[in-house]
């Protein structure tokens, strides 16, 4: 199955100028979401990791399933303010201002082996957060996984230091 042809693109969305990847059409397709995960475990499989990270919300999406899948665990990282117990902070940029993405403190073990997974690789700016909270935490990142990357914005520059996988480029 071509996956690529199962993500429907949206002009100007949320804003003009911006070619928005939908990945829900994707999602509904049973089959479609099925090799999707079984694809990204094959990348994520080489990385050897103890367990997988990902961030809010389509990281979620793609990461629980990928974990399942490799039988691991899985690590939320969660917008600020939503995680109950002692969290480890990490700050990246807005178009105006800062937010922030938060793990628990005590959600990985020192020298854990981990993959970080996501939907899209944009800039690269959310998961070099991610990247630096799961470090904070003691853990070491074995790669970084993505459903698409839109190689155009050249994240992959930003994440040099790490083994990136992707599994549909734009
Ligand atoms: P980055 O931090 O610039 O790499 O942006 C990546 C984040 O923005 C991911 O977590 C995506 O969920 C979201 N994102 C950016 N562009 C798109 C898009 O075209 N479709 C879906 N999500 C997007």
């Amino acid at each position: 199955m071509n996956l690529k042809d199962k993500i429907r693109v949206i002009s100007d969305f949320p804003k003009e100028g911006i070619r928005f990847k939908d990945i829900t059409t994707l999602l509904k397709d049973g089959q479609a979401l099925r090799e999707t995960i079984e694809q990204l475990a094959l990348l994520a499989e080489e990385m050897q990791p103890d367990i997988v990270v990902g961030p809010e919300a389509r990281g979620f999406v793609i990461g629980t399933p990928l974990a399942y899948h490799m039988g691991k665990g899985f690590v939320p990282i969660r917008k600020k303010g939503k995680l109950p117990c002692e969290t480890l902070k990490g700050e990246y940029k807005l178009e105006y201002g800062t937010d922030a993405l938060e793990i628990h403190k005590d959600a990985l073990e020192p020298g854990q082996k981990v993959v970080i997974a996501d939907d899209l690789l944009a800039t690269g700016g959310t998961i070099e957060t991610c990247i630096n909270l799961v470090e904070q935490a003691g853990a070491q990142v074995v790669g970084v996984i993505f459903l698409i990357e839109l190689t155009y914005l050249s994240g992959r520059e930003v994440l040099h230091d790490y083994a990136v996988k992707s599994l549909i480029k734009f």
